[in-house]
């Protein structure tokens, strides 16, 4: 196959995820709005359940959001046609780099060295 056929198989697996987490999303919304209809529960306990449902739900969306932002993001790279190549250096990404992570912008070895540059560099800030 093609590189152009995977990267077309690439963006129809990036569009039906996008798809899939949308509905994912709309079943979590109802869930919330559910927990939240019932929120004059007298019993302590069953709110203290609530609160952590809701948490969970909660960022369950935000996980679910920022999944979708990327996706947005690999397609709009896909429609300007810079999809697949690295940020710095330039070169195609290995094709089974892609499929493993599509949203990778960076080929192996320069995503290697922006994760040291990242973690060792002088302006390093701590991740929690
Ligand atoms: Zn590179």
């Amino acid at each position: 196959m093609s590189r152009t056929n995977d990267l077309l198989k690439i963006r129809d697996l990036l569009q039906r995820r996008r798809r899939d987490i949308l509905s994912a999303t709309l079943g979590a919304q109802r869930e919330l709005t559910a927990l939240k209809d019932q929120d004059r529960d007298p019993e302590y306990e069953e709110n203290a359940q609530a609160e952590l449902a809701d948490y969970t739900l909660s960022s369950l969306m935000e996980a679910q959001r920022r999944e979708v932002m990327m996706i947005d993001a690999a397609l709009r790279r896909m429609d300007t046609g810079v999809f697949g190549s690295c940020v710095d250096c330039g070169y195609d990404i290995p094709i089974e780099r892609l499929e493993a992570l599509p949203f990778a912008i960076r080929c192996e070895e320069d995503a290697t060295r922006h994760e040291l540059e990242l973690r060792g560099g002088p302006q390093a800030t701590p991740t929690l």
